[in-house]
């Protein structure tokens, strides 16, 4: 296939749901960790077109919403110093921090701006000598590469007054701390293809082994999708669990060499704290010591706090995959898009966001 129309095929889309249908057997439990896959699902309807017997849960596949609150305090601390210019992607802009957040700072006066690259902020940073420029380094390994790569073009540049407040995060040790909670009840994954591109999924194959769970590299169409539903399904009822990839017109098992070299380079693996999953041992990149005059926690003081936003949002319990956003009993009433009271329906990528959008009140409910 080669249009996106193609993968999208309501006719394809069925065959596969009817293929999945034949050979299930009993109930199976999967989860996507990819916010783009979960947005596609919700979206069209994927759930719905399976048998009663396999239930998708979204874990936490949004880098956004599982950045701990106590960065977006760090953030908001930094940004309101004076010359200061804080630069970040625009969907950090409405996070909620514990008493504010980066877009009610920008209006109270601070320098707050969106950009849509690392590179832009060091931009920002060479226009600005006067100024210290901090980036927002918030992702999964997919931005990675890029957010090295802006520390690596200042250091070698001499932009001394640019740094990093790093929140990077490491898919695979999430999935090991999800199989290795208490009452875990996911027995196969779709792994997310857009992360695999960079890391390829060497590092997977150990996981499915010892945990005993399948784990399929899928893309983000319905078809692509429907396929990795279709792959995980097969493998549970024939006993068996090993890493498949699904998208292998983006995927290799190596990954990309170049891409791996740069995040070698500048960033070294790290315990992070994660919304809604608390500490995950090296679950996270830091900025390794040669680089490590341009962290923002070095110039600006460390970031200390909780992860989690206090009250009576149940984001934690969406990012876990243990309810489903509609379940939350602030779903579309004191918690909308306009009026967020979490992460989740902040973010683009975010769970409540994505059933708001496609799955509000008015127009029905998902199926577990
Ligand atoms: S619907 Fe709103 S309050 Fe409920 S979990 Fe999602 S973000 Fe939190």
């Amino acid at each position: 296939m080669k249009y996106r129309d193609e993968y999208r095929a309501p006719d394809a889309a069925r065959g596969y749901a009817d293929a999945i249908a034949r050979i299930t057997t009993r109930p199976w439990t999967l989860m996507e960790v990819c916010g783009g896959q979960t947005h596609a699902i919700v979206r069209f309807g994927i759930d719905q077109l399976l048998p009663e017997a396999i239930s998708l849960i979204h874990g936490p596949g949004c880098p956004v919403c599982v950045t701990p609150i106590a960065y977006i305090d760090k953030a908001l601390e930094i940004a309101a110093l004076p010359r200061v210019i804080l630069c970040t992607f625009g969907d950090m802009l409405r996070v909620p921090g514990t008493q504010s957040d980066l877009s009610a700072a920008r209006a109270r006066g601070a320098d707050v701006r969106v950009v849509y690259s690392p590179l832009e902020a060091l931009t920002v940073a060479r226009q600005n000598p006067r100024h210290e420029v901090v980036f927002f380094a918030v992702g999964f390994e997919t931005t990675a590469p890029a957010n090295a790569m802006a520390v690596y073009q200042a250091q070698r540049e001499g932009l001394g007054n640019f740094s990093v407040l790093v929140s990077q995060v490491l898919v695979p040790p999430a999935i090991r701390a999800l199989l290795e909670r208490p009452g875990n009840r996911v027995q196969g994954f779709l792994a997310a293809g857009h992360v695999c591109t960079i890391t390829g999924y060497e590092e997977y194959e150990p996981i499915a082994r010892e945990h005993g769970v399948p784990i399929v590299v899928t893309g983000f169409e319905p078809l692509d999708i429907l396929e990795g539903v279709y792959r995980c399904v097969r493998q549970l009822e024939q006993g068996e669990s090993c890493v498949e990839n699904q998208y292998s017109r983006a995927v290799r098992r190596p990954g990309n060499a170049m891409a791996q070299q740069v995040m070698q380079a500048v960033f070294q693996v790290v315990p992070r704290q994660w919304r809604g999953m608390g500490d995950i041992p090296d679950s996270g990149l830091g900025l390794s010591p040669a680089y490590r005059s341009y962290d923002a926690e070095t110039r600006f003081g460390a970031v200390n706090g909780e992860a989690e936003m206090r009250g009576d949002c149940l984001s934690g319990a969406v990012l876990r995959g243990e309810i489903r956003p509609d379940q939350c009993p602030a779903f579309g009433s004191r918690c909308t898009p306009e009026r967020p009271l979490g992460v989740t329906m902040v973010s683009e990528e975010g769970a409540c966001a994505a059933y708001y959008r496609y799955r509000r009140p008015t127009g029905g409910s998902a199926r577990e």
